[in-house]
């Protein structure tokens, strides 16, 4: 009888649940190891006074496929909701609300009553707006040559000046990308628009978790990789991984594990020392990848003072802000906001007091009923590296999963998806690593899991829960 192959994936987060999942099917021995003591990675929840807070609100698109696959593996889909249509309420202090709303029309006819309509901007700003979208739909997103350019520069010989930016490119830039477009590639810019907004006109109808991250992803991810007879060991920390012969050794804190292949699914920067030795021509380059934070400040009220679930703030340092009560179990009567910050540079450096001092007033704008709410929770979590920084000349810092040593491949959010750094990213490098992985193995490659696509969209239309 011939021995299993082996493979040890480093990483529990979503790249490494999909890689050891897809390695497992296809008949190999696999070891996870995680050095936290739960699955999930960047995306996780924590209790604090009974309820359960999420470290930031995750987002996806109905475009996402593979991580919405997954979610089907896991049998998460009861989690989360799609829009039935790409719908945002935009919120300016002292104007009305109003909704960015796709039509049913085909892409990219789509989005330009929403963009007519769209008080912002003036109404020669609009048409502006439709002659660069337009441009946007149109450029070559495999050009390696958008990479070496902002998304503001290109924007700007574009006509669109610092209001269109401001009130309208960034509310879809920030959240996707982590930068502002005055910072971020074209290259990604690019892929961003087009993939979710202007290739087919249901792409970007947005997914929400409706329940928490914990129920969603980490704790169905054990019971998916367990199901599997995946070895997911927590609390162990991989410190090096070495070759021994025409296999590697991971070492980590109860001594060494022995594969066949390994799949490092671990932040850049952790990636970089851990393959350094191994992989010295590549590994370097990584850590110049940088990264971008990400803030969430978790406001309880003790009432009601916002009535949408999901909003976007335009001329307010509120970006976006989400009704977490129901998710979270927030005390009855309360109503709990999570006001999600991308790029939050400026912020990371601010005390809890200066963002309580910055974001209450601020949301009083936004919310008349706030005014005389009183705040029974104020907290903030931040994450300080929660996404590689996709500036100009990041393309080619990314890695493809396959490297120069078979049975050692990369997978995570960061490496060569030609996605930012999202959920749908690390999902898909998860895939790809397991590929580079089962064929220096010559093991059959499964097929990819079969999402009930069916059910799924019946679920994602559920109202949220
Ligand atoms: C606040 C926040 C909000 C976000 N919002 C969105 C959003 O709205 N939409 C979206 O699509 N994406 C969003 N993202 C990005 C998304 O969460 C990430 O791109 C994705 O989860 C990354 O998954 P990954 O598996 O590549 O990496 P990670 O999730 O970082 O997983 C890597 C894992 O490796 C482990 N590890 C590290 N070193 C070792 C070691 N030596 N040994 C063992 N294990 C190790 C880590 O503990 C971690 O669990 C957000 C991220 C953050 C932080």
């Amino acid at each position: 009888m011939t021995r299993a192959r082996r493979v040890v994936v480093v990483g529990g987060g979503l790249a490494g649940i999909t890689a050891a999942l897809e390695c497992a099917d296809a008949g190999a021995a696999v070891t996870l190891v995680e050095v936290r003591r739960r699955l999930g990675g960047a995306a996780y929840s924590f209790e604090r006074e009974g309820m359960t807070f999420d470290n930031g609100q995750h987002v996806f698109l109905r475009c996402c496929t593979a991580y919405r696959a997954l979610l089907g593996r896991m049998g998460s889909e009861r989690h989360v909701r799609i829009q039935p249509r790409l719908e945002i309420p935009v919120l300016k202090p002292g104007a009305r609300p109003v909704l960015l709303r796709r039509s049913r029309l085909p892409a990219p006819l789509h989005l330009a009553g929403a963009l007519a309509r769209y008080p912002h901007l003036s109404l020669a700003q609009r048409l502006r707006a439709g002659l660069a979208a337009r441009a946007l739909g149109n450029l070559d997103a495999g050009d390696g040559a958008l990479d070496q350019v902002t998304l503001g520069e290109w924007l700007s010989r574009h006509r669109q000046g610092p209001e269109a930016v401001s009130a309208l490119w960034d509310l879809i830039a920030l959240p996707t990308l982590n930068l502002p477009a005055a910072s971020a590639s074209l290259l990604l810019g690019a892929f961003v628009f087009q993939t979710g907004l202007l290739s087919s006109a249901d792409a970007g109808d947005i997914g929400f978790h409706s329940g928490t991250l914990a129920e969603t992803i980490s704790e169905p991810a054990a019971g998916a990789l367990e199901q599997a007879g995946v070895d997911a060991r927590l609390g162990w920390r991989a410190e090096s991984v070495q070759r021994q012969g025409s296999a590697f050794v991971v070492a980590g804190p109860e001594g060494g594990l022995i594969a066949d292949a390994v799949i490092v699914a671990v932040p850049h920067a952790r990636a970089a020392v851990l393959l350094q030795s191994l992989l010295p021509a590549s590994a370097p380059a990584w850590a110049g990848l940088g990264s971008s934070p990400i803030i969430n400040l978790h406001v309880v009220y003790d009432r009601r003072v916002c009535e949408h679930a999901f909003l976007a703030g335009v001329g307010t340092p509120v970006q976006y802000v989400f009704d977490r009560s129901r998710a979270a179990r927030a005390p009855v009567g309360c109503q709990y906001l999570a006001v999600s910050l991308s790029a939050a540079e400026r912020e990371m450096a601010m005390s809890v007091q200066a963002l309580r001092e910055r974001y209450l007033p601020a949301l009083e704008e936004l919310f008349g009923g706030a005014r005389g709410a009183r705040v029974v929770q104020f907290r903030v979590t931040r994450e300080h590296a929660a996404t590689f920084r996709p500036s100009p000349g990041s393309a080619a810092r990314r890695p493809t999963a396959r490297t120069s040593l078979p049975g050692l491949a990369l997978a995570g959010a960061w490496t060569d998806t030609g996605w930012p750094a999202t959920l749908e990213g690390a999902v898909r490098s998860g895939h790809a690593a397991a590929n580079a992985a089962l064929h220096a193995l010559e093991l059959e490659h499964p097929e990819a899991p079969a999402s009930d696509s069916a059910a799924f969209a019946a679920s994602a239309r559920v109202p949220s829960a």
